[in-house]
C-alpha cells in the first residue's frame, strides 16, 4: 500500500525503512525491501508490523545507495512473507514493488507459466518482474531495463504504481504510474520515490507528482521523465512550502 525508494549517496536501507514508517498510516500487513549491492539484488521481507522487518534488517544491514521498499496490503494472495514484496523474477535480479491491483494478472501468469517461469507467491504483483525479465532478453543495452519495464506496463491492465530495480542495471530505479499515486523528489545528488509526499519530508521539498501513462528513470544524476509511448517529457519539480 506504501511505495518508497531511493538512489543517491546514503545508506538506502535507513532511508527506505524510515520512508515506509512515514507510509504506516496507509495501512499494510508485511513489508520488505531490496536492495542492489555489488552486483546482486539483496531482498528482506517481513509479515505483520515494520519493526519484524526493521529486525531482520539489522542483522543483514548493508551499505547499498540504490533500493525500493514496501508496505503490503493484500489484495491477491494472504498476508504471509513470500506474498510480501519486493518480488523478482526467476534470476533473482530484477525486483519490483507495486500498489494497486493487476487485474489481467491471471492471463498474464498462464501465459508465463506457459512461457516455463515459475511463481513463489500467489500475488497479482509477481506477474511482473517475470514479464520484465522475459522482455529484457531482446533489449541488453543501455535503456535495456527502462524499455523493459515500458513495455511490460503496455501489458497491465488495473491501477497501478510500481517501482522495479535490476541487478544488472545498478545505478537506476524505474518507476511508472498508471491510476495509483506516485510522486518523485529530487535532492541533492539523490532522488527519491513514494507513493505520498508525507514519505520525502526530511529529505526534499522539491516534488513532482507523475501523472497517469508516465514512466521515470532515477538516477544519482537526475530524473528523466517519459510517456508510456516513449516520448521524454519536461517537467519540473514544484517546491513545497516544508523546510526538510
Ligand atoms: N495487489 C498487490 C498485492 O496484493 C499490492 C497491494 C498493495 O497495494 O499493497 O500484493
Amino acid at each position: 500500500c506504501g511505495i518508497v525508494g531511493y538512489i543517491g549517496t546514503q545508506t538506502a536501507v535507513t532511508i527506505l525503512v524510515s520512508g515506509l514508517e512515514r507510509l504506516e498510516y496507509r495501512g499494510y500487513d508485511s513489508a520488505g525491501i531490496a536492495t542492489v549491492l555489488e552486483g546482486e539484488i539483496h531482498c528482506v521481507r517481513a509479515k505483520g508490523k515494520l519493526y519484524n522487518l526493521r529486525e531482520k534488517i539489522e542483522q543483514d544491514i548493508n551499505p547499498a545507495n540504490i533500493g525500493i521498499g514496501h508496505t503490503r496490503w493484500a489484495t491477491h494472495g494472504k498476508p504471509e512473507e513470500h506474498n510480501a514484496h519486493p518480488h523478482r523474477d526467476m534470476s533473482g535480479r530484477v525486483a519490483v514493488v507495486q500498489n494497486g491491483i493487476i487485474e489481467n494478472h491471471q492471463a498474464l501468469r498462464e501465459e508465463l507459466i506457459a512461457k516455463g517461469y515459475k511463481f513463489q507467491s500467489e500475488t497479482d504483483t509477481e506477474v511482473i518482474p517475470h514479464l520484465i525479465a522475459d522482455l529484457m532478453k531482446q533489449d541488453n543495452d543501455d535503456d535495456g531495463l527502462l524499455i523493459a519495464v515500458r513495455e511490460a506496463v503496455h501489458r497491465l491492465e488495473g491501477a497501478f504504481a510500481i517501482a522495479v530495480i535490476c541487478a544488472d542495471y545498478p545505478d537506476e530505479i524505474i518507476v511508472a504510474r498508471q491510476q495509483a499515486p506516485l510522486v518523485i523528489g529530487f535532492g541533492q545528488g539523490e532522488f527519491f520515490c513514494a507513493s505520498d509526499v508525507t514519505a520525502l519530508v526530511p529529505h526534499t521539498n522539491a516534488v513532482l507528482a507523475m501523472e497517469n501513462g508516465e514512466i521515470a528513470r532515477l538516477t544519482p544524476l537526475g530524473v528523466e521523465l517519459y510517456n508510456f509511448a516513449g516520448k521524454r517529457l519536461k517537467k519540473m519539480p514544484r517546491t513545497l512550502d516544508w523546510n526538510p
